[in-house]
């Protein structure tokens, strides 16, 4: 089981890595925020466009490893169409997962984030996949203009 969960990590992270999602400027954010991972030298913009608590739109830009893009990409999958609190609920979760206090979460469970929770095996990653979860967190406070994983 193991293997094939890192086959379809490898897969998917190559895939949304070359063709990333939502991978554009969005003129009509609510927020924007510059994220930027020293260790690696991820940087990201992410946009997000709330509207009555829902999350109407999200997108980013910017330029890192391919976990950085490919987390921030399946990100943005995630959490369009969501409400600010489920979406904080999913950086809840994810930041558990990739740092290893929540080993008991189901696959079911996690969905797409499944994938990225593969990155428990790269410790050195683990900045790398959550810069754009910091980054929507960052955002959906809305307190700072910038963060960095550090
Ligand atoms: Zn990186």
């Amino acid at each position: 089981m193991f293997d094939e969960i890192r086959d379809l990590y490898q897969e998917v992270v190559f895939d949304h890595n070359r063709n990333p999602r939502n991978f554009r400027v969005m003129e009509d954010a609510t927020r924007k925020i510059d994220g930027f991972n020293p260790l690696c030298g991820d940087r990201i913009t992410l946009y997000i466009k709330v509207n009555d608590g829902i999350i109407e739109d999200v997108s980013f830009q910017g330029s890192g490893c391919a976990i950085s893009t490919a987390s921030a990409s399946l990100m943005t999958e995630i959490v369009r169409g969501q409400s600010e609190e489920q979406a904080h609920e999913w950086f809840e979760l994810f930041h558990r997962i990739t740092t290893g206090q929540d080993e008991r979460a189901s696959f079911e469970e996690l969905g797409k984030l499944a994938v990225l929770a593969g990155v428990r095996a790269y410790p050195a990653r683990v900045k790398c996949a959550t810069l754009p979860w910091h980054s929507l967190e960052a955002a959906l406070k809305n307190e700072a203009e910038s963060v960095s994983t550090e």
